[in-house]
Parts: structure tokens; sequence; C-alpha cells
């Protein structure tokens, strides 16, 4: 199947000279999504990426996180923008173009040895993806991968990811 046709570029969203790849094409369409989401899981299944946990990042990596999740048999735990979560968390600060930004996690989400994957929909700096990287080993999580819809290849953010097997299903 096609994956590229069903994703949407929009132009300069949401700020000039970003090109946004939308997903929401993908993910109402029946048939994409059913195929995606079979794709990703044996993706990770052929690369031994089976965790205790998929790990995903506020939005869009909870919808493909969640599902990748139900379909491997693992827990799926979030990891969201500051202030979100409800309970105790640990939290991470990282470098955005302009500022900082911060991730967060349960604090009784994660264990010394959890087996954890992390998913996106998209890597493009890599920024979000190698700060929750530190987010989980800092807690002394074994991280054993991480998903991804979308790869900017361009942008190479793979580059800034620990030394761990890294999938992407679409490469731009
Ligand atoms: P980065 O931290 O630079 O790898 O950016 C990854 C995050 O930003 C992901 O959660 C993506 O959903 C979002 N993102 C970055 N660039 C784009 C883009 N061109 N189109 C859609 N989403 C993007």
């Amino acid at each position: 199947m096609d994956l590229k046709s069903l994703i949407r570029d929009i132009p300069d969203f949401p700020k000039p000279g970003i090109l946004f790849r939308d997903i929401t094409t993908l993910l109402r369409d029946p048939e994409g999504l059913h195929y995606t989401i079979d794709f990703f899981t044996k993706e990770c299944i052929d690369a031994g990426l089976q965790a205790d946990y998929v790990i995903g990042m506020e939005s869009r990596g909870f919808i493909f996180g969640s599902l990748l999740a139900y379909k491997l048999g693992s827990g799926f735990i979030p990891v969201r923008k500051r202030g979100k979560l409800p309970a105790a968390v640990h939290s991470i600060e990282y470098e955005l173009e302009y500022g900082t930004d911060c991730l967060e996690v349960h604090q009784d989400a994660l264990q010394l040895g959890s087996r954890v994957l992390i998913v996106d929909d998209l890597i493009a700096t890599g920024g979000t993806a190698s700060a929750t990287a530190k987010l989980v080993q800092q807690i002394g999580c074994e991280l054993v991968g991480f998903g991804f819809i979308i790869e900017l290849r361009d942008l190479q953010g793979r580059k800034h990811l620990p030394d761990v097997p890294i999938i992407s299903l679409i490469e731009y």
C-alpha cells in the first residue's frame, strides 16, 4: 500500500517554512490505518522490539503507541507536556530552537529494569525522542528501541538517539 498517498502535506504549518506531514488523513482511512498498524507491528517484532511498555509522546504518539501496544501485548504509558499528568512525575527539560520544553511521565508508571519501546508519529530533529529516551534511562529502564511512522531523513534525527534499533515506515 502507498502510505505516502494517505499523508497530507500542508505547507507553512504551524509556521512559515515547515512542511507539515498530516497523519489525520491516514488515520481516517480504514484500510490505511489497518495496514499501517499491522506493518508497524511486524517491523517491531522482526527487529526484536518487544517491550513491557510502549511509551508514546503527546499527542500523536498516543494514537500509534496505543494501537501498537495492543498489538504487541504490551502496556501503554503516556509521556506528556508539563503539568498535564495528575500524579507525581519525573520530568526532563530539553532544548527547542527557541527556549526549552519539558516532558513528564508518572513516577509509578516505570521501574528500574522496565523494558520500553518509544513511539511517535514522526521524527524530525530527534529532540523529542532523545529527551524521552533520557527520561526513561534516568529512571533505569531498558530502552529496547524506537518506532516512528514517519522519518524526515534530511534532519538526521536518528543521530541524536541512543544506539538501539530504530524503525520508521515512511521516509521523506
Ligand atoms: P522533533 O523533536 O524535531 O524530532 O519533532 C518531533 C515532533 O514534532 C513529533 O511529535 C512530530 O509530531 C512533530 N513534528 C515535527 N516536524 C513535523 C512535521 N514536519 N510534520 C508533522 N509533525 C512534525
